[in-house]
């Protein structure tokens, strides 16, 4: 039976070093692995080309790196461009690129299906199968940051975590992931430039705060009334909306960063007045701003975008107010690259398909 290998990425720094240590080598042999794998992204022991062959080999032979592969890269008319994350273990996420000039945004993924449920999200039809590890996440920037350099000659400038899953709920791996994207031995890029965003775990939020993050956080709020969003996000019975705003109230005590609020404007659900009015007092507890964002309809019919003019006169009561607030359409439509598109039954079939 062959031995299961290590994930090299899974090790530390000092876990590296005294692996070497151990193999009768230098520790200084170490450090040249991590960087490898962290700064130069590689993905394969044969490019660490200032290791001799006895070691690398000796690496090959102990450690895997579970390298994720672009499977069925599409570029969407608006420039928007999706693919399929194949993980070492055959299993699907997908990442996005949204480029509006010179600005480059990464979204991601940070677990494989989702357990939350959420009504309106193609995600939320799939079980959670499990969280993907902090390499996985770190990969998915990589190539991403690929496609902005290949197809516009631009750096990656941005980072949201709006793929698949729940962040808050495989914490450690994503802050994992954040880190190695961030520090100066990954990839350098800056943590003001990242938002994770959550469906509203108050007891992570929290610990977010405790652990003094430098990312932005976002909120899928979609309803400032607990009967509305209980009935469209399961996650808010047991974590309502008191719960969550004071969660947030306490991540800006600590971090002073200003959250972001993302409403889907639904018809005949909540984008009335009403509703306004209630998000505008939601807005109230915690300094903040709003994207309200378009629906995308996932196929089931079960809910449908609301009115432009609608839209537009919500997003006005708020400004009014004293809200900044902002209106999001939907980009990457076409390859159902849109925002809660990305698990979308029939294109995974198809992956699945194209795959075997
Ligand atoms: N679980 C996290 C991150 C993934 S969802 C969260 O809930 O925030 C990323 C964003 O896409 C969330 O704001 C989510 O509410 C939104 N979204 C999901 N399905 C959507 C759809 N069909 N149309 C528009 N936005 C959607």
């Amino acid at each position: 039976m062959e031995l299961q290998k290590i994930d090299i990425r899974s090790l530390t720094l000092d876990q590296l070093k005294a692996a070497f240590v151990a193999n009768g080598d230098k520790a200084f042999r170490g450090q040249q692995v991590y960087e490898w794998l962290w700064k130069k992204s590689a993905h394969s022991f044969e490019q660490m080309s200032n290791l001799n062959f006895e070691t690398r080999n000796w690496l090959q032979t102990n450690y895997a790196i579970h390298a994720v592969e672009v499977v069925d890269k599409q570029v969407s008319n608006d420039g928007t461009i999706k693919s399929g994350f194949k993980l070492y273990d055959n299993k699907l996420v997908e990442g996005v690129l949204i480029p509006a000039d010179e600005r480059m945004t990464a979204c991601v993924s940070s677990q494989v299906g989702c357990s939350l449920t959420c009504r309106f999200c193609a995600t939320g039809k799939l079980d959670r199968e499990r969280n993907l590890s902090p390499d996985e996440i770190y990969d998915q920037v990589v190539h991403i940051r690929n496609w902005a350099q290949q197809h516009y000659q631009n750096p990656l400038t941005n980072i949201v975590f709006m793929g698949m899953g729940e962040p808050l709920l495989n914490y450690a791996n994503v802050l994992k992931g954040i880190e190695k994207i961030t520090s100066p031995e990954g990839l350098g890029m800056s943590a003001e430039r990242i938002t994770v965003s959550t469906a509203g775990i108050a007891k992570m939020i929290k610990k977010l705060a405790d652990d003094n993050v430098r990312f932005n956080l976002a909120l899928s709020l979609h309803a400032a009334n607990d009967t509305k969003r209980n009935m469209i996000m399961p996650i808010n019975e047991s974590n309502n909306l008191k719960a969550v705003g004071e969660a947030l109230q306490y991540f800006y005590k600590k971090t002073k960063k200003r959250v972001t609020f993302e409403y889907i404007a639904f018809k005949n659900f909540n984008e009335g007045l009403e509703d306004a009015k209630e998000l505008l007092q939601f807005c109230k507890l915690v300094p903040s701003k709003v994207n309200i964002i378009e629906y995308n309809p996932t196929g089931d019919g079960q809910f449908e975008k609301a009115d432009s003019s609608k839209i537009d006169k919500f997003c006005q009561y708020l400004e009014k107010n004293g809200v900044i607030a902002k209106v999001r359409r939907s980009r990457g439509k076409d390859i159902d690259a849109a925002c809660g598109q990305l698990a979308n039954k029939k294109h995974e079939e198809a992956l699945i398909k194209e795959d075997q």
